[in-house]
C-alpha cells in the first residue's frame, strides 16, 4: 500500500531553489521506488518572504508547515537583506520557525565521507571513518536564561548577566531525544557537560543517567566540555552520539562540523516533541554562487535522507538516498566547492543527475 507524507518545502533564497529542485526529484524517484508518494506544498520564507509580503516568516507559511508531516528547509538569506532591522532579517524568521513549531532538539551528523577524507584538516588515520551525531538542546539553557541583561551596578560600574538554567522536564525530553538517536545508530552516547563547576550541569548528569536505565540497549557515558572539545580532534573516532545543552552543542557541533571539512556535505535536523520536524543543510544561501548552477546539491539531498530517517520513519528510504551519495563519489563526480585532481566537475544539475543514475 502507498504511504503518503505532505511535506513543506521552503527553497528560501540564493542557491536555496537550485538545490531544492534537484532534491524533490531525488526524492521522488526514491518514493516511486518504495511505494511512498510525497505530497510538497511549497511556501514562502526568508527574503523571498520578505519581499512578497514584508515579513521573513508570513503566517501562512508556518501554518502550512505545522499541517505537514516534515519541512525541508534550503538556506535562507543573502546581501539584499542584510541592512534591514533585525525583525525584518531572513535569520528572524528561522528562529521564529523555531519557536513556531517547537523544536527543541537539534540534530548534526559529522560523517567523513571516505572520498572526501583529504578535504579534512587533520590527518587521515585521525578522521578516517569518523561518523558523529551531536545532539544539541536548542531552546534552553544560557541562550535563553533569566535573568539576562547588561545592568548598572551601584557603583555604576555595568555587568552583564546571562544565566545558564534547565529544568528536569527539559533535560529529560532532550536526553530522550539523543537516546532514541543513539538506538537507530551505534548505541554509544556521550553526555557532555561542567557538572565539575556548575550547578545546572550536575543537574543535567543526574538526569540523563537516570534515564540510562529506560534505555538498556545504549551505554552511556559523560565528559565535561573542555575534555570533549580535546578528545573530538584528539581521537573523534571515540564518538557515536553526543548529547549537551545548547552553549556546549553550538560550539561542539561546528568542531565536529569542521572535522569533515566540507560544509556543501552537511545536513542538519531540528526536532520537536511532536509534529513536524525541519531539515537543512548547514550551509547558508551561498549567494556568491547563486544562479550559476555551481551549488553542491549533497547537503539538501542528505538533509532530505534525515527527514526521511528521523522525520518520517523511513530507514530504508534514508539508506538508498546515502548509498547513492556514496555511489556518485566513488565514480568520481565533484562539485567546486569538493573538487580535486583526477575527479570529474559537474554542476549542481550535474550532480543530481548522477544522484538519480545511481538510484536508477
Ligand atoms: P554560506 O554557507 O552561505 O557560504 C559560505 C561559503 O561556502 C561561500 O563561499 C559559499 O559559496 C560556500 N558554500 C556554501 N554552501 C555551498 C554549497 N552547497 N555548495 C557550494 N558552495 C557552498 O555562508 P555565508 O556566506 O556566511 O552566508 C551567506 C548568507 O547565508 C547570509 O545571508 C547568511 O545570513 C545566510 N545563512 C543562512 C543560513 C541558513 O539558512 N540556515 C545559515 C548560514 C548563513
Amino acid at each position: 500500500m502507498t504511504q503518503s507524507f505532505r511535506i513543506t518545502l521552503l527553497p528560501g533564497d540564493g542557491i536555496g531553489p537550485e538545490i531544492m529542485a534537484v532534491t524533490v526529484e531525488v526524492m521522488n524517484q526514491v518514493g516511486s521506488q518504495l511505494d511512498l508518494e510525497f505530497n510538497f506544498q511549497e511556501a514562502l520564507m526568508g527574503g523571498v518572504a520578505i519581499d512578497a509580503t514584508g515579513t521573513p516568516l508570513p503566517a501562512d507559511t508556518l501554518e502550512t508547515c505545522r499541517q505537514s508531516d516534515a519541512v525541508l528547509l534550503a538556506a535562507i538569506g543573502g546581501y539584499k537583506w542584510d541592512a534591514l532591522p533585525r525583525h525584518q532579517r531572513p535569520e528572524t524568521g528561522l528562529l521564529a520557525l523555531r519557536a513556531g513549531l517547537g523544536l527543541f532538539a537539534n540534530l548534526r551528523p559529522a560523517t567523513i565521507l571516505p572520498q572526501l577524507v583529504e578535504a579534512s584538516s587533520l590527518k587521515r588515520e585521525v578522521v578516517e571513518g569518523v561518523d558523529i551525531m551531536v545532539v544539541r538542546e536548542l531552546t534552553g539553557g544560557i541562550y535563553f536564561g533569566e535573568p539576562k541583561g547588561i545592568f548598572e551596578t551601584e557603583t555604576g560600574e555595568k555587568r552583564g548577566v546571562s544565566t545558564m538554567a534547565y529544568k528536569d522536564s527539559e533535560i529529560d525530553r532532550i536526553g530522550r531525544v539523543a537516546f532514541a538517536t543513539a538506538q537507530k545508530r551505534q548505541g554509544r552516547l556521550c553526555s557532555v557537560d561542567k557538572a565539575n563547576v556548575l550547578e545546572v550541569s550536575q543537574l543535567w548528569r543526574d538526569r540523563i543517567t537516570a534515564l540510562a536505565a529506560d534505555y538498556g540497549d545504549v551505554e552511556l557515558s559523560h565528559l565535561y566540555v573542555d575534555n570533549a572539545a580535546m578528545q573530538l580532534v584528539r581521537w573523534p573516532k571515540q564518538f557515536d552520539t553526543i548529547v549537551t545543552g545548547n552553549l556546549f552543542g553550538d560550539i561542539l557541533s561546528d568542531a565536529a562540523a569542521m572535522l569533515t571539512g566540507s560544509i556543501g556535505m552537511l545536513p542538519s535536523a531540528s526536532l520537536g516533541a511532536d509534529g513536524p520536524g525541519v531539515f537543512e543543510p548547514v550551509h547558508g544561501s551561498a549567494p556568491d554562487i547563486a544562479g550559476q548552477d555551481q551549488a553542491n546539491p549533497l547537503a539538501q539531498i542528505l538533509s532530505a535522507a534525515m527527514m526521511l530517517r528521523y522525520g518520517l520513519n523511513q530507514p530504508v528510504a534514508a539508506d538508498k538516498i546515502e548509498a547513492a551519495v556514496n555511489q556518485v563519489l566513488d565514480q568520481g563526480y565533484r562539485t567546486g566547492d569538493i573538487m580535486a585532481e583526477g575527479m570529474t566537475g559537474v554542476g549542481c544539475r550535474g550532480m543530481g543527475d548522477a544522484i538519480l543514475k545511481a538510484l536508477a
